[in-house]
């Protein structure tokens, strides 16, 4: 025999936010949230960036979706309600980013790469592990968490610029400091888009020896610079391209999909150097030249956003260097013209939503 648990809710707490099931528009949803644990906060949302996960998710570009799914890990909002032993207080500012949740006893978790553990629980789209509870995003007034993925925002930062820090900020900070970006190391940024624009500026702020920013035009090599980029390479220009040849130790790549030349990429990797995948594409496989790899001694490295302590790590050094998020806000109110402008790849560099709680916000 089998019993099925039953799903503990807040029938006394109602959330309402923008959801997909699984096609656009989004449409307006209200869920009853998990009781509030004696760990977690309620946050009462001001801001949500948006991340291409979002956009893959929403449209199942991943899968098909269980139900309706608020999607959103950039979220950042004020506590209003904090459990006894909550790691935050009543009024503090924090950021939530792509996990809510991790067992925090496994070698993973220990190691700081909570992202990878077993019991990981994603922002959107998931299932809590223990209670079985769906996990909603951030396109919506409020969200509960477990407070130690409640990130405690440095009053340097802005609410608005904060939300970008937590997905596409903690993606690109991540790997760099994993594969020891700073001086002495060549870092490459194929892209210049939400993860992009901050991989050139936390590349620059780790004081790495060169920072290259490619793209495929010219329309960004102006911003580039602006950003800190030491280089420019637009990777139609043949020469520009050939002259940037095995180059670089680290190459983020921060999108890929069917069209993706790996051989052209890897050939600007330099012997021993590594590139990184920081995002997922809609296709199951990649094809990828071995000789590219073994003749040089080049890896192909994947990497995950990043677990609370180095986010925390990553907000803090925002903080101090002065890395913000280039940002258009829109209101949350006007979400699927938002997520519109996003699919069209117009926003430079990251739409942040907000709601009518970033009115009331005080400080930031
Ligand atoms: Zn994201
Ligand atoms: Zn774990």
């Amino acid at each position: 025999m089998s019993a099925t648990k039953a799903i503990a809710e807040d029938t006394t707490a109602t959330f309402t936010g923008w959801a997909s099931t699984g096609s656009l528009p989004l449409k307006k949803f209200s869920y009853h949230p998990r009781p509030l644990g004696s760990k977690d906060v309620e946050v009462e949302i001001s801001h949500c960036g948006i991340c291409g996960s979002d956009v893959h998710t929403m449209t199942s570009g991943w899968g098909e979706l269980s139900g309706p799914c608020i999607t959103g890990h950039e979220i950042v909002g004020t506590v209003v309600k904090a459990g006894p032993e909550s790691v935050r207080q009543v009024g503090d500012l924090v950021g939530i980013g792509a996990i809510v949740d991790a067992c925090g006893e496994c070698k993973d978790c220990k190691a700081g790469f909570d992202q990878l553990c077993h019991k990981a629980t994603f922002t959107y789209n998931a299932t809590y592990h223990d209670s079985g509870a769906k996990s909603y995003g951030g396109y919506a007034d409020r969200v509960r968490v477990n407070s130690r993925y409640a990130h405690k925002i440095p009053s340097e930062i802005s609410a608005a610029e904060a939300a970008p820090l937590l997905c596409a900020g903690v993606t690109t900070y991540t790997p760099l400091k994993h594969f020891g970006a700073g001086p002495g190391k060549r870092v490459g940024v194929m892209g210049i888009g939400g993860l992009g624009h901050l991989a050139i500026q936390w590349a620059a702020a780790l004081k790495a020896d060169e920072v290259v920013a490619i793209s495929t035009s010219d329309n960004k090599r102006e911003e580039a610079k602006k950003l800190g980029a030491t280089k420019f390479v637009n990777s139609r220009n043949e020469a520009e391209r050939k002259a940037a040849r095995h180059s670089l130790d680290i190459l983020l790549l921060t999108s890929n999909d069917k069209n993706t030349d790996w051989a052209e990429l890897i050939d600007y990797v330099a012997n021993h150097g590594t590139l990184v995948l920081l995002a997922l594409p809609e296709i199951p496989t990649i094809a990828v030249p071995p000789s590219s790899l073994l003749m040089r001694h080049v890896s192909i490295a994947g990497s995950l956003i990043g677990g609370w302590k180095i986010t925390q790590e990553m907000l803090e050094f925002a903080a101090k260097t002065g890395v913000r998020p280039w940002i258009e806000k829109m209101p949350m109110s006007d979400a699927n013209a938002a997520i519109k402008h996003m699919m069209e790849g117009r926003p430079r560099y990251r739409i942040v939503m907000e709601t009518e709680a970033a009115a009331r916000l005080q400080k930031h």
